[in-house]
C-alpha cells in the first residue's frame, strides 16, 4: 500500500482538521493511554517588535482543534513542546506561549507546556563522531505529532516536517547543525531518524515566501496536509508552494538512507486534487552579481561597502544581526561611496582583498579569519551570538554613519505589516 498523504481546504472550523485526519488514518496507532507530545513551530519570539506571525508560527487554532480531536479519541497525556530560539536574552518558548495563546489552553485542556530547550537530552551519533543531543520529552514521547508551517526558507528552500524537528535539538546541536563543512541539510535530515514522528501536519492556512521569519511575505492558503509519513508529507507540502522534491537537498538525503522514493505517484494523495493547490513561492532573496550585498544595493547604487550573501553555516543566533546589519548600511548611504568596509557573518565565509576593513559578527567568523592574509584590520565583534549594541558600535567604528532608528523603523513595519489587510486574521493565533 501506498503511505496516505491527506490534502484537505480549511473551512473554517476543527472538521478540515478531522478529515484530514481520517483520510490519513492519523489516528490508527494512537492509543488512549499514550503520552502524546505536539511539536509546533514556534520559531523565535521578539517581544520589542512582535513577529508577524502569518507563515511563521503554527496556528493556534489549528493545535487547539488536535487537543480537541485527541481528547475525543480519549488522549489525556498530552504536551506541547517547543524550543524557540532566542532572539533576545531570556526571549524564548516561554514567552511564545505566552503571547500565542498557550496557556489558555494549559488551562482550558490541562495540557503541559514544554521548553524542549530545558529539557534533557539524549544523544545520537550520526556521522563519524558528530552527534545531535535530542530532547527526551520528544524521545520518550508515544506519539510526537509534528506539525510545521507551510514555509519556504533562505537556506533550505523550505521549512516543514523535517525542518520542524529541529527545534527538539538542544542549543548546542542546533548550532552544529550549521556545521561550517557539513551541509545543514544533511545534518538536521537524521533527527527524523531518531524521532520518528507517528504523524506530521502541515498548517497551510497561510504559506510563506522567503521565510522562515516575517521578513518575507505571507499569503492565505487554507490547506491541510497531513500523513503519518512525514516524507510524503513533506514531498506533497512542497509541491504546493511550487518546489519538486528533487529540487530540495534535505528529501534526498532522508529519501536515500531509508530507501524511500522522491516521486509523488509513489503516494497516495487523498482529498484535494494537488494540481488544482500549486502556487509557486519564491525562497531566495537576490543579491549583487560581484557579491557585495542585497539586490536593493544595486538599486540606489551603494557602492565601498560589501556584504557578502549568508550562507548555510549562519545559524538562528546570528541570523538577525546579519539581518540588522544590511539594514544599518542602508541607513548609512547619503548618495556617496561607502567606506571600503567588508562585513562578515556565519562560520566560512573568507575576507576578500580590497578592502581597508573587515567586521567579524561572531566568534565563528573570527576564528575562520584568524589567518586570513586579505584582513587590513579586523573589528572583530565577540560573541555567540554578538550583541546588537556591540554590531552598531563595530559599524559605526568602521566609519559606516549608521542611523538605528532607520533600523528599528524597519522592525516596526515588518511587525505591522499585515494589520488591517484582509484575510490576516490575528485570532489564529489566539486561544
Ligand atoms: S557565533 Fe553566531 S554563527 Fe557562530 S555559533 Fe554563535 S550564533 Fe552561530
Amino acid at each position: 500500500m501506498l503511505p496516505r498523504v491527506s490534502l484537505v481546504k480549511y473551512q473554517s472550523d476543527s472538521a478540515s482538521l478531522q478529515k484530514a485526519l481520517q483520510l490519513c488514518e492519523g489516528f490508527a496507532k494512537l492509543k488512549q493511554t499514550d503520552r502524546v507530545l505536539i511539536k509546533p513551530n514556534l520559531v523565535a519570539w521578539e517581544d520589542r517588535y512582535p513577529i508577524a506571525p502569518f507563515g511563521v508560527y503554527t496556528t493556534t487554532r489549528l493545535v487547539e482543534d488536535l487537543i480537541i480531536l485527541l481528547q475525543d479519541f480519549g488522549c489525556r497525556h498530552i504536551s506541547i513542546g517547543e524550543g524557540s530560539v532566542q532572539i533576545q536574552k531570556s526571549v524564548g518558548t516561554m514567552q511564545a506561549f505566552e503571547g500565542l495563546g498557550y496557556r489558555e489552553l494549559e488551562k482550558r485542556y490541562d495540557v503541559n507546556l514544554l521548553d524542549l530547550n530545558k529539557s534533557k537530552t539524549e544523544k545520537f551519533v550520526f556521522h563519524d563522531d558528530l552527534s545531535l543531543h535530542i530532547a527526551k520529552d520528544a524521545v520518550d514521547c508515544d506519539f510526537l505529532i509534528n506539525f510545521p508551517v507551510l514555509k519556504t526558507h533562505g537556506q533550505t528552500k523550505v521549512s516543514l516536517g523535517l525542518k520542524n524537528l529541529k527545534g527538539c535539538l538542544k542549543l548546542q546541536s542546533k548550532k552544529m547543525c550549521h556545521h561550517a563543512k557539513l551541509n545543514l541539510e544533511y545534518c538536521f535530515s537524521h533527527i527524523a531518524d531518531f524521532l520518528k514522528p507517528a504523524l506530521t501536519i502541515v498548517d497551510g492556512i497561510y504559506a510563506l515566501e522567503k521565510g522562515a521569519l516575517h521578513f518575507g511575505n505571507a499569503y492565505r492558503k487554507d490547506l491541510i496536509i497531513a500523513s503519518t509519513d512525514i516524507l510524503g508529507a513533506d514531498i506533497v507540502a512542497a509541491k504546493t508552494i511550487g518546489y519538486d522534491s528533487g529540487d530540495i537537498k534535505h528529501f534526498e538525503y532522508y529519501a536515500k538512507r531509508h530507501d524511500r522514493s522522491l516521486l509523488l505517484q509513489d503516494y497516495e494523495i487523498l482529498g484535494e486534487k494537488l494540481e488544482d493547490q500549486i502556487t509557486p513561492l519564491k525562497w531566495d532573496w537576490t543579491w549583487t552579481a560581484d557579491n557585495t550585498g542585497p539586490g536593493i544595493f544595486q538599486k540606489f547604487g551603494i557602492t565601498g561597502v560589501a556584504l557578502p550573501k549568508y550562507d548555510d553555516s549562519l545559524c538562528s543566533g546570528c541570523s538577525p544581526i546579519a539581518n540588522m546589519a544590511n539594514i544599518l548600511v542602508l541607513s548609512a548611504f547619503k548618495g556617496r561611496p561607502l567606506p571600503k568596509v567588508e562585513i562578515l557573518n556565519g562560520k566560512k565565509m573568507q575576507a576578500r582583498p580590497g578592502y581597508e576593513k573587515t567586521i567579524l559578527l561572531g566568534n565563528c567568523i573570527k576564528k575562520a579569519n584568524e589567518a586570513n592574509p586579505n584582513i587590513q584590520e579586523a573589528v572583530e565583534v565577540i560573541g555567540c551570538p554578538p550583541s546588537e549594541q556591540d554590531v552598531v558600535t563595530a559599524l559605526k567604528s568602521a566609519g559606516l554613519e549608521v542611523n538605528e532608528t532607520v533600523y528599528h523603523g524597519y522592525m516596526k513595519e515588518q511587525s505591522r505589516k499585515y494589520d488591517g489587510k484582509a484575510g490576516f486574521e490575528q485570532a489564529f493565533f489566539q486561544a
